[in-house]
């Protein structure tokens, strides 16, 4: 049969993260054990005062401006400016349905080609590809904590010559769980060749061991934030992002609002409600003890599985790690991930899906298979969170862990 599907988008698959978050599920009730290292989800409760603020307004019905409730683009104006210092104003955050969607419509509307570091979150590559924007992959390496240097960037921009550049940047970044240590001398590049930089700042909130950084601090008026209350508020499905962009690039804005019209029209009106709540409230404590927890079962992770069979990096932030099984028998990092699964039960993402060549046999790992409300409600007094309380609140890390390395070593 003749095919009706454009052909940019005909290899077009799921997303592997929501895939493997189905597969895991099928495999469960199917009544297998499995240890859901693939897909990465807050597993903290979003705060009580934030849900009551969800329940008092579930009886607004009426659509929101296309940009997004007022109230809330403010607060998110407050937040970026008590997080960076720099002014975003409120006429310059459109609320996305997630901010995948921010991330899409960019796409959308931009003429010109991006810049990806390898490693990069899976949607970003794909994104490019459906509204036909070249992607320029950087190498990047472990001993740079997975992030490019200065020179590689400058390399990669001179290479592209004319064109309008995107660069898409994430600290603490998905799926290395790196910070990124160079902002400065990045900024410095990309002021010198005008490009663009998008930084995505989904697990920002979530770094471990110092405050909020933001590369937007260095180049301003190049940098254009997403954010959310996916990660650090636990409310992924409630599907809430935003969108902010330097007052110099007002006009892309209007553009990106005008698909935004035409397609999602605006953002779930209860959810806009009590998102303020979120912005606007005290959620200091929250954050203090669900990155406690988050760094504490990295940590635990990372000191039980490297070895000489696995390297890894240490974690910074966000909850995902990196390690590399140092091994010749597979072909592909995504056959060796089935494999790990089909042996163990324990469920990766490949690093494949992250713009590695498919031959490095480096994998995701997603440390979030726990039940965050217990372990929050248990480690509200500041209580010093040892190996013996994560193998009491996240006994699936610590089995799916140790089955992990077992398979390791007999490799
Ligand atoms: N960026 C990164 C790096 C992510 O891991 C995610 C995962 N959800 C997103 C963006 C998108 O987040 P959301 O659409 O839920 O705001
Ligand atoms: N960010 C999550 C992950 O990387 C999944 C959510 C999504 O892909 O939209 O696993």
């Amino acid at each position: 049969m003749k095919t009706f599907i454009k052909q940019n988008i005909e290899s077009l698959k799921t997303s592997a993260t929501l895939a493997i978050n189905e597969k895991t599920k099928e495999l469960k009730s199917a009544g297998r054990k499995i240890y859901s290292f693939g897909f990465g989800q807050s597993p903290f409760p979003v705060p009580d005062k934030v849900v009551s603020e969800l329940k008092k307004n579930a009886e607004k019905k009426d659509y929101l401006p296309v940009m997004g409730l007022n109230k809330l683009r403010a607060a998110i104006s407050e937040k970026i400016k008590k997080d960076t210092g720099i002014e975003y104003p409120k006429e310059n955050i459109l609320i996305t349905p997630g901010s995948k969607e921010g991330m899409f419509l960019m796409h959308l509307a931009f003429k010109g080609e991006i810049i990806l570091p390898i490693p990069s979150w899976v949607s970003y590559e794909p994104q490019a590809k459906i509204a036909k924007n070249k992607v320029h992959w950087i190498h990047t390496d472990r001993e740079n904590n997975w992030f490019p240097t200065a020179k590689e960037l400058e390399k990669t921009i001179k290479k592209i010559s004319k064109k309008n550049i995107i660069l898409i940047l994430n600290s603490p970044n998905n799926p290395s769980g790196s910070k990124c240590k160079n902002f400065k001398e990045l900024a410095n590049v990309i002021k010198k060749y005008k490009i663009i930089v998008l930084s995505d700042e989904i697990y920002t909130d979530i770094t471990f061991d110092s405050k909020y950084e933001s590369i937007s601090k260095y180049c301003p008026n190049n940098t254009i934030i997403t954010g959310g209350l996916s990660k650090w508020c636990g409310a992924g499905g409630w599907r809430l992002g935003f969108f902010a962009v330097p007052k110099k690039h007002s006009k892309f804005l209007k553009t990106i609002k005008s698909l935004a019209s035409e397609t999602f029209s605006s953002v779930n009106t209860p959810v806009q409600h009590a998102s303020v709540e979120a912005y606007t409230g005290n959620y200091e404590e929250y954050k203090n003890i669900t990155t406690n927890i988050l760094k504490a079962v990295g940590k635990y992770v990372y000191d039980n599985l490297k070895s000489n069979k696995i390297l890894i990096n240490p974690p910074q932030g966000g909850f995902y790690l990196l390690p590399e099984f140092i091994n010749k028998k597979y072909k592909t990092s995504s056959d060796m991930c089935d494999a790990i699964l089909e042996e163990t039960g324990v469920a990766l993402l490949p690093g494949s899906e992250f713009g590695f060549s498919p031959k490095k046999m480096i994998v995701r790992l997603s440390y979030t298979d726990f039940n965050g409300g217990e372990f929050f409600e248990n480690c509200k007094d500041d209580i010093l969170i040892d190996d013996k309380i994560i193998a009491k609140f996240a006994p699936n890390v610590v089995a799916g862990v140790k089955k992990l390395s077992i398979w390791a070593k007999n490799l």
